[in-house]
């Protein structure tokens, strides 16, 4: 796979990677926000549950209950007829509000290990003296900076959502309250709810974004991988010939531009040889042009076989033409080349009656070494396609090398 095909393919698995992550942090706060809400939600059901209670009790100036060992009367408070006693002789006393608040919590304790807490900082039962997170509610919601305070507590056991809100004077609660000084409308405590509450981790919405993840980027790498296949090909049909499944003009004149400028730069020797099967036009009329392909199709093997360098390079330069690029070969090896083609072709005795030359199908050919002289590379080529015109003209079945004219430039006397 190419270096860059890699990259692009790195680069999209991390982005996708990247959204995924980002995804995963995103849903999992969503999911954490949705828990605190409903906790939130479940404190403020029951602050709300707790007040209507206690507003039923007050609405009443409070209720009367046996006297039982657990329930003995209350001695902060204040007023006539605390105790009483019925017809039948049974001993009642008065539960108020926040007396009934504490007998509930403990049923909540025991049941379900909810635990109201009614509190102020100017309790008449010292009891109800608030804790220190009670205390930073209270004085929050008397600044009137908050109407409700939560957090969360971690012990040993468990971990509880507390929630508090404030409680605020009504007219049913100035019968007790109103010699503490409280007024209508003013914040005079307030109730704190705790119970527990599961912090869970969203294992499944964690391990679906790990599964997508994977999969995704497996799906990339995949796609990515075929593509990159795909790609290869199609470069490769493109400078391949489509006949004689060597190598096209296209590549043959990106090698020979390369070559020839690591020549320039380095002086090495580069021979450039074209070769032009002698007669062919004559060949298709006389034996088709099927058979004509076929014999460009031999002659392009035999080209190919011929030449052993792995830097060798033989392209199908025009109709029935080739060109070699040869590096680091200099005029001699190239006359070699040149003779093994025009021989090798000639072996291979395609009959060609047609033929001026030769009963065969033979080439011409013509070649020329660029050791990195001052010249153009259209110059070089025009000059290699001029040897092969001149093989031509010395009766073809040749093999001719030109030589690039020599330029001496002579100072002024
Ligand atoms: P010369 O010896 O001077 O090279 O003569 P020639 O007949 O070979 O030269 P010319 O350029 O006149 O003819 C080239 C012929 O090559 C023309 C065309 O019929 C034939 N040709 C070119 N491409 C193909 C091809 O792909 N398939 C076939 N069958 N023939 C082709
Ligand atoms: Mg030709
Ligand atoms: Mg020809």
């Amino acid at each position: 796979m190419p270096k860059k095909t890699k990259l692009y393919i790195s680069g999209s698995i991390l982005g996708w990677l990247i959204i995924i992550f980002i995804s995963a942090i995103w849903n999992l706060s969503q999911a954490r926000n949705n828990q605190h809400d409903i906790y939130l939600e479940s404190g403020r059901s029951l602050f709300d549950l707790i007040v209507t209670t206690r507003e039923w009790n007050s609405r009443h100036g409070g209720v009367y209950v046996p006297i039982t060992e657990d329930i003995q009367p209350n001695p902060y408070l204040d007023i006539a007829n605390r105790d009483v006693t019925t017809t039948t002789g049974q001993e009642l006393t008065l539960i108020n509000p926040a007396f009934m608040t504490r007998l509930i919590s403990q049923i909540a304790e025991e049941n379900n290990n909810v635990v109201f807490h009614i509190t102020s900082l100017n309790p008449i039962r010292p009891g109800n003296l608030p804790e220190d997170w009670e205390g930073i509610a209270l004085k929050l919601f008397e600044e009137e900076a908050n109407n409700e305070y939560h957090e969360y507590i971690q012990t040993e056991q468990s971990t509880y959502f507390r929630y508090m809100a404030p409680l605020i004077t009504e007219t049913a609660c100035l019968a007790c309250h109103e010699k503490q000084g409280y007024k209508l409308g003013e914040i005079r405590g307030g109730i704190s709810i705790t119970f527990p509450v599961k912090i869970t981790t969203p294992w499944i919405l964690i391990f679906s974004h790990v599964l997508i993840g994977l999969i995704g980027g497996l799906i990339i790498y995949w796609f990515g991988s075929k593509l990159s296949e795909n790609i290869i090909d199609l470069e490769r049909l493109s400078n391949v010939d489509g006949l004689t499944q060597i190598s096209n003009r296209r590549y043959f004149d990106d090698y020979v531009n390369r070559e020839f400028l690591n020549s320039r730069r380095n002086k090495n020797p580069l021979s450039i040889v074209i070769c032009d099967i002698d007669n062919f036009k004559p060949f298709n009329d006389t034996y088709g042009h099927i058979e004509g392909d076929e014999c460009l199709k031999k002659v392009a093997l035999t080209m190919r076989t011929t030449i052993k360098r792995p830097t060798d390079l033989v392209a199908r330069f025009g109709g029935e033409e080739f060109g070699f690029v040869l590096p680091n070969t200099n005029a001699e090896g190239a006359l070699v080349i040149g003779n093994l083609l025009r021989d090798n072709i000639e072996s291979l005795k395609i009959p060609h009656k047609a033929s001026e030359v030769s009963n065969f199908v033979t080439i011409s050919i013509g070649f020329i070494t660029y050791k990195g002289e001052d010249i153009s590379l259209k110059q070089l080529l025009d000059l290699v396609d001029n040897a092969m015109y001149k093989a031509k003209v010395a009766g073809k079945n040749k093999v001719v090398q030109d030589r690039i004219p020599e330029v001496t430039i002579y100072p002024m006397i």
